[in-house]
């Protein structure tokens, strides 16, 4: 496995290397959920291909006053998974590596980035997108792997790479979770043994959602559905609960063609998404 923490290495070695290449981007402290984006990207580089991995906590995601200091680090065991996984390159850049000092170019998606979480986390996908476009610069790859977690995430970068003509085909990979039903989450750490028991509610508002959709169609009714069973959990605190189309994530009156129920709730300070599509 090839390892760069310099920029300029990592570009330098993309460029003259030719094979197709698959990118898996992410903020480390690997879990089941990055792993199952590797194997995803095994199969999409093909037997002559190859797979990266970034990991960089990017701090222009990060609101102020967010968990950026204290977002879980662990570089040894990381590098020990992706090793293990049969990665390629792992690219790991210090902060000084991926922005200068006087930075004044940035990448902003505009439509899909009003909605759900960028209501909640201005100037988060700014960020996102900000970094997304270079890695893809740096890493020049044919294609890269999104969890469908971070739903709104993916729609957004799908949107960049059709708007900006970037070549490169995005994979959507499905959310893996814990036995309980609780997605997979680097932020899971952060829970304490009763936040994390009562976490799982978010995926059984979810299921109930989708029970409600065999009888009942309006937004606000399945939404409230969704909101009762959070607030069975007495340390949920619900940031938002919103049907909305899965292309444009602006909200639905009600069931549509392509509904995706999606949701924020805290936990004391831990703020925990998931999702699912109703239809
Ligand atoms: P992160 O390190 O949290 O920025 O995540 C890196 C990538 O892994 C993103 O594309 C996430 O959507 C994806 N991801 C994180 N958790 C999961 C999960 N439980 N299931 C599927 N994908 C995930």
């Amino acid at each position: 496995m090839q390892i760069f923490t310099s920029t300029q290495e990592a570009q330098r070695w993309t460029l003259e290397n030719k094979k197709r290449r698959v990118l898996v981007p992410t903020m480390g402290a690997l879990h089941r959920g990055h792993m199952e984006l590797i194997r995803i990207a095994r199969d999409a580089a093909g037997p002559e291909g190859e797979v990266a991995v970034s990991i960089f906590v990017n701090p222009l995601q990060f609101e102020p006053g967010s968990d950026f200091e204290r977002y879980p680090r662990s570089e040894s065991s990381d590098e020990e998974l992706c090793r293990k996984a049969g990665v390629d390159l792992l690219y790991r850049p210090g902060q000084n590596e991926m922005y200068a000092p006087d930075r004044s170019v940035f990448v902003e998606e505009i439509l899909l980035s009003n909605t759900l979480c960028g209501k909640s986390r201005p100037g988060h996908f700014r960020g996102v997108c900000t970094v997304v476009a270079k890695l893809f610069n740096i890493i020049a790859p044919n294609a890269a792997v999104f969890g469908e977690k971070d739903f709104q995430q993916l729609a957004i970068v799908r949107r960049m790479v059709r708007d900006l003509n970037f070549p490169i085909e995005i994979i959507g990979a499905p959310i893996v979770r814990e036995p309980d039903g609780l997605a997979c989450s680097s932020r899971n750490r952060y829970l304490n043994p009763e936040e994390r028991a009562q976490a799982s509610v978010l995926r059984k508002a979810c299921l109930s959602a989708l029970e409600f959709v065999k009888v009942v169609r309006s937004a606000s009714d399945i939404v409230a559905a969704a909101r009762a069973m959070i607030e069975r959990a007495p340390l949920a605190r619900i940031d938002y609960v919103e049907l909305v189309d899965a292309e444009t994530l602006q909200p639905l009156e009600s069931l549509g063609e392509r509904s995706l129920l999606a949701l924020a709730v805290f936990f004391g300070k831990t703020r925990l998404i998931d999702n699912i599509q109703l239809a």
